[in-house]
């Protein structure tokens, strides 16, 4: 663990308790570990472990404090949203997070002067305190400018409350090209209920972006320049374009090797056959009916292609029979696995998705076209950019053509093998782009690089006027 007294810069980070938050904050660590700024990450008891094992290697201290107890409805010790027994407690879990802010001062206190912090955007009170220490608040947005601008957009525009059918194509000014439904986003955006608890923290969290000193976006400027211009010319809060944070930025040579999961032996088995393999997952967070679950093992088993599934819950059963139908051809696993490793292996060529953001940015790290399954929050958007904006993969198709429509096992199967192999010019142009793009993502944050230039300037800016 670092000295919290050391003469270097120091920053804060603090994650929102959920994996798809906390992972790329942690990684961010490292990318201002590089650059010799003292790191403190905030986290929670129960939330602890897996910070430190994250961060083992590195020099970055990490403080808890306590998370509230007695929230309604929330079981005691849930201290993630991964764990809640109904994602439909994801705001009650957020909101709460705000009884934690009197520990939050207490901790700012105690410590050395504090260069400036990065919190999650759902923390959003942390900015209250940040102004009270006087110390600037970067927020960390885990979305792309390319969801962010077309909330923003189609918030102003108006459509997402207007007379237009949910499934109705339409288009936004700003960006003609892009024909979206109001399927595409979160029902909070278009039938808020006012007073509604998820609404007043929605609108706590919108204020407090606002006035925050700037926005760390989780993306590179090649992807999305369009958006990123756009969020750049808006007022506030300024983005910064400084990732992707999953891309290796230095070889990790002092990593002592874990201890590889079976199914990476399975892969290194397929790559021996020459087989390519579906990689099958759909995040740390998505409810996945019992219907859905049985569509997609079935579009499994009649493409013949070769998967790996991570399945996330146990008590999401498979279909009687299928892992005898499908034998060696697929693997299901129920661990918490290292997704990184998985995208990098050479067996993998292709990502079934559910296109958080994370995912979909390891995917194109990885050179790994997707085929995206978009299930909730901005995922519809994602799976919308994949496709048609940055064109690295399909979308699945639904029964009757809704974003949100049911997909059937037909949906998949025609998809998975053309994305992986064969001759298609549409499945060959994805695989080809997602190649290009990795070489671009991987370069924009070494040396000299676009994600590295912006986080220099950042810092410059930030620490030199304080
Ligand atoms: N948001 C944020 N940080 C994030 C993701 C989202 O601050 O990492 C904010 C942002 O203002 C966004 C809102 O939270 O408009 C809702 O985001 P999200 O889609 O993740 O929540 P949900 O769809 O579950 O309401
Ligand atoms: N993840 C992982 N192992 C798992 C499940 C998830 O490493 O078994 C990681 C994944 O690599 C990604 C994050 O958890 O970094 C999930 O974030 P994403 O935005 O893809 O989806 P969310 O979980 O927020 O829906």
């Amino acid at each position: 663990m670092g000295s919290i007294a050391s003469n270097h810069p120091l920053v804060l980070l603090f994650p929102f308790m959920a994996k798809g938050h906390t992972i790329p904050l942690l990684q961010f660590a490292r990318f201002l570990l590089r650059r010799d700024l003292t790191v403190t990450v905030i986290t929670t008891p129960a939330n602890r472990p897996f910070v430190v094992e994250s961060l083992r290697d590195t020099t970055a201290s990490i403080v808890d404090i306590p998370f509230p107890d007695e929230i309604p409805d929330i079981p005691s010790g849930i201290e993630s949203t991964d764990k809640l027994p109904s994602t439909s407690l994801f705001h009650k879990f957020a909101a709460a997070t705000a009884r934690m802010q009197a520990h939050f001062e207490r901790l700012l206190e105690a410590l050395p002067r504090v260069s400036f912090m990065v919190t999650d955007g759902f923390l959003w009170w942390t900015l209250e305190s940040a102004s009270k220490f006087g110390v600037p608040r970067m927020v960390f947005y885990g979305m792309s400018n390319y969801a962010v601008a077309l909330r923003r957009e189609a918030t102003k525009s108006g459509i997402l409350r207007g007379p237009q059918h949910e499934d109705e194509l339409v288009t936004l000014t700003r960006f003609p090209w892009i024909r979206l439904s109001k399927n595409d986003f979160d029902s909070v955006f278009k039938s808020p209920e006012p007073q509604s608890l998820t609404f007043e923290f929605q609108m706590n969290v919108v204020s407090a972006t606002a006035k925050s000193y700037g926005m760390i976006v989780n993306s590179f400027y090649e992807l999305e320049p369009v958006f990123f211009d756009y969020l750049n010319e808006e007022s506030a809060p300024k983005p910064w374009c400084v990732g992707p944070f999953c891309a290796n930025i230095v070889a990790e040579p002092e990593l002592q090797p874990r201890k590889p999961g079976t199914w990476i032996g399975w892969l290194d088995q397929k790559v021996e056959e020459k087989c390519s393999v579906l990689y099958v997952a759909f995040g740390s967070q998505a409810e996945i009916s019992t219907e859905k679950i049985r569509e997609i093992a079935i579009g499994l088993e009649r493409s013949r292609v070769n998967f790996l599934w991570v399945i996330r819950k146990k008590e999401w059963g498979l279909p009687d029979g299928f892992i005898e139908r499908v034998g060696n051809r697929g693997m299901v696993v129920r661990e918490w696995v290292d997704q990184r490793e998985i995208l990098m292996h050479e067996g993998v060529k292709g990502f079934l998705s559910h296109c958080g953001w994370n995912s979909v940015l390891e995917s194109i790290c990885a050179g790994v076209p997707i085929l995206a399954w978009p299930l909730m929050a901005e995922q519809f958007l994602n799976a919308r950019m994949v496709e048609e904006e940055i064109k690295v993969g399909f979308r699945v198709e639904t029964c009757n053509g809704s974003v949100r429509g049911f997909v059937k096992w037909e949906g998949l199967t025609k998809l998975a093998r053309e994305l992986m192999e064969g001759d298609s010019d549409k499945g060959k142009q994805v695989r080809n782009k997602v190649k290009q793009l990795a070489a671009v993502a991987n370069k924009a944050v070494q040396d000299g690089g676009s994600s590295y230039q912006a986080l220099d300037l950042l810092i410059n800016q930030i620490c030199n006027c304080r």
